[in-house]
């Protein structure tokens, strides 16, 4: 269970004045979120929970919100990303209670072999501790990084699924504190440097390089079968933080140039199954960059990222992770919630 501010939030929805809003959540969140109507209702602001499977900060429901009538969104389990909002939006970041120290002690032999100088990145989830972190280790002889990064995060040291710009340290080596290997596996291939992701809950540590290798492997696969393709789908999403409009249609141009047959296409929660029946012999998805990665088990036609169709046209050979990028970053956002958008 995480724990949801529930009176800040109330707070700020008085603040704005607001009489209705439309919660949106991660699927593990749920409960949270209705207990949070629940609670909104029983003080006088009406709520509506969206039932869409919400995956991050890069598609917020404003747009729905404002459809509904409401006057604000509450965006929880997410912290800012730099988007254009149409309506006040209150993000509200989970932090995780576990003590993520713990674990780093218990597999310092481990983290030596980094190297000296290493960089340290974590999850929204632990972002709170990564100073603690930084002191344990800094305590025990290395010197520690924490990357700034880019506009597309909230805060030093952070990583997305899809952005691994505070990695991008000059470190020997990378020390990721997280559960799962959905980020840390983007840090190694991003970065290609020893990455080491210790779990805070299980106490675990896992060096990455291996599955990243593996999944590179699997990428050059996809290319290869890619290689006979001659009619292909440009995909990009109409979620606001996937919607890489600039860059699809780079990849239409580029595919005609080589004498491909290449279409456009957009779609909101890009999927194969939406797909079927259209006449194409691969894809190219130009959205969430871990579509391709992640999920071409379920897609019946080879699916790329642009950096893989480039190297397919023989414009590079090196391999790189499609990251979305943002701009220079601004001030640090504040630990906890904050509110975007349009406020009169
Ligand atoms: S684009 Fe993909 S990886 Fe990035 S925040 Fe959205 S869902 Fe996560």
């Amino acid at each position: 269970m995480h724990d949801v501010p529930m009176g800040e939030i109330l707070k700020k929805l008085r603040e704005l004045n607001a009489e209705r809003v439309l919660i949106q959540t991660p699927e593990g969140l749920k409960s949270e979120a209705q207990v949070l109507a629940d609670f909104l209702e029983e003080n006088g602001i009406y709520a509506i929970i969206s039932g869409d499977v919400n995956y991050g900060a890069c598609d917020p429901a404003d747009t729905e919100a404002k459809r509904l009538g409401c006057d604000a969104l509450i965006h929880l389990g997410h912290s800012y990303m730099a988007l254009h909002l149409e309506i006040p939006t209150i993000f509200v970041p989970a932090f995780a209670k576990v003590d993520v120290v713990p674990a780093i002690e218990q597999n310092i032999d481990e983290i030596k072999k980094l190297g000296r100088r290493i960089a340290l990145v974590t999850t929204t989830q632990h972002i709170h501790q990564l100073e603690r972190a930084r002191a344990f280790l800094e305590g025990n002889g290395f010197e520690v990084l924490i990357g700034k990064g880019d506009s597309r995060v909230s805060w030093p040291g952070q990583v997305l699924g899809c952005n691994f710009s505070t990695a991008k340290v000059d470190a020997d080596g990378v020390l990721f504190i997280g559960a799962g290997y959905f980020h840390p596996t983007g840090v190694a291939m991003t970065v290609k440097k020893p990455t080491l992701a210790v779990n805070p809950y299980s106490g675990d540590a896992v060096w990455m390089d291996r599955e990243a290798e593996r999944l590179i492997r699997k990428r050059w696969a996809q290319i290869a079968k890619a290689i006979d393709a001659q009619r292909f789908g440009v995909i990009t999403s109409t979620k606001k933080g996937q919607l890489r409009l600039s860059e699809a249609k780079r990849m239409v141009k580029l595919l005609r140039e080589h004498g491909k047959y290449a279409k456009l296409i957009a779609m909101n929660h890009v999927n194969y199954f939406a797909l079927e029946g259209f006449d194409f012999d691969a894809y190219v998805v130009v959205a969430c960059p871990r579509v391709p990665v992640d999920d071409y088990e379920s897609w019946r036609k080879p699916v790329l990222t642009p950096r893989e169709v480039e190297i397919l046209l023989g414009l590079h050979n090196e391999y790189e992770f499609d990251e979305i990028v943002g701009v220079e970053r601004g001030t640090d956002e504040p630990l906890g919630l904050s509110l975007k958008g349009p406020v009169t």
